[in-house]
């Protein structure tokens, strides 16, 4: 009899809302040396997609590098793929920036796409200031690394155990496990193709979800303490500045999903966080809601994300960044009444 989760199924059960363009697919299948980046404060998507096309690449037999703007959390190194990532990478004539909302989410290795003969964009996010000469960006996919799958099922390429240990790990991330409204038929279809293809579900929210860093805890219990609501208790919010990095013994990579138990809270309907690094007073601003569209209202600042979460970043001080964020919230809150 054969096995329904075959390794060797050709397809999928799910259509997809969008196949990868002709001119990407030929790109990848004609030039030889390409580098991939990832966006600054690189997530488990940024770092997943950006291996899983790596290993495409090099399994295709092609020069390929990758790397990020910041270090990603300590976890990436259980990663298949760590050899690829490089501290200094040179100049590529193909430069594809991976679950970017625009080129500037590469912070300073934008030159190096920009200066590409063919810079590329291939991405989740909704920014509609795209500089790629070739794009592949579809919102509706749960992940970048959904994207990076249809790349690899187009090209006829196999799903290696290490592609599909990278794709599940971009995919469940990005999902929060599948749990977040993102969570689609192809989302699971996918990640359960990349389960018979040799990614481990158990490891990899182990690794993810199922083990933190103390010092992430120890941050993220003081976030959790200084929580206050706003607008009638429809905001929920609390900052994390650099004396509460300093107590926790915290860097940028321990802020990650702290968001995510600030939004358990029921009966809110927007949760912020501010955070803080530095004493230089420049503050990132993460926000979740399933009432207002975040990426709307985080674009308003400069920023950019998804309608369910979005961020921006802001000079200080603390209170006029977070006066002037409420009072956007407040309008962009339906059945709000002012004053
Ligand atoms: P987080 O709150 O987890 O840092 O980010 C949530 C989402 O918003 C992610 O998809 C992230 O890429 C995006 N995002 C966060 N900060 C910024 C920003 O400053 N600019 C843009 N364009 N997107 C952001
Ligand atoms: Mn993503």
């Amino acid at each position: 009899m054969m096995n329904p989760h075959s390794c060797d199924d050709a397809h999928l059960a799910a259509t997809y809302e969008q196949t990868p363009p002709p001119d990407l697919l030929a790109l990848l299948e004609e030039q030889d040396d390409f580098l991939l980046l990832g966006h600054v404060n690189p997530d488990g998507d940024a770092v997943g997609s950006v291996l899983a096309l790596a290993h495409m690449l090099r399994d295709m037999g092609r020069t390929v590098a990758a790397a990020f703007p910041s270090p990603p959390p300590r976890w990436w190194t259980d990663m298949p793929g760590a050899d690829l990532v490089q501290d200094n990478p040179r100049q590529a004539p193909v430069v594809i920036a991976l679950d970017c909302d625009g080129a500037g989410r590469l912070a300073g290795l934008q030159p190096l796409h920009a200066a590409a003969q063919y810079s590329v964009e291939i991405d989740h996010h909704s920014s509609t200031d795209r500089t790629s000469d070739i794009l592949y960006v579809d919102p509706a996919a749960g992940a970048t690394g959904i994207l990076v799958f249809r790349i690899i099922e187009a090209l006829g390429r196999p799903l290696t155990s290490a592609i599909a240990t990278c794709i599940y790990w971009a995919v469940a991330t990005d999902t929060g496990f599948f749990r977040f409204a993102n969570t689609s038929t192809e989302v699971l279809e996918i990640c359960a193709r990349c389960a018979a293809c040799g990614a481990d579900p158990h490891s990899i929210a182990h690794t993810n979800v199922g083990i933190r860093p103390l010092p992430h805890l120890i941050l993220k219990g003081r976030a959790l303490v200084g929580l206050e609501s706003y607008l009638d208790g429809r905001v929920l919010a609390s900052a994390i500045g650099p004396e509460d990095f300093v107590a926790a013994g915290a860097d940028r990579t321990h802020v990650e999903e702290i968001i995510d138990d600030i939004r358990l809270a029921e009966n809110v309907d927007i949760y912020v966080l501010f955070k803080a690094i530095d004493l230089d007073n420049r503050w990132e601003v993460s926000l979740r809601s399933s009432v207002v569209n975040c990426a709307q209202v985080a674009r308003d600042f400069g920023g950019g994300g998804h309608a369910e979460a979005a961020g921006f970043t802001f000079d200080g001080p603390l209170e006029k960044g977070r006066t002037r964020l409420l009072d956007a919230l407040s309008k962009a809150l339906p059945d709000h009444h002012h004053g």
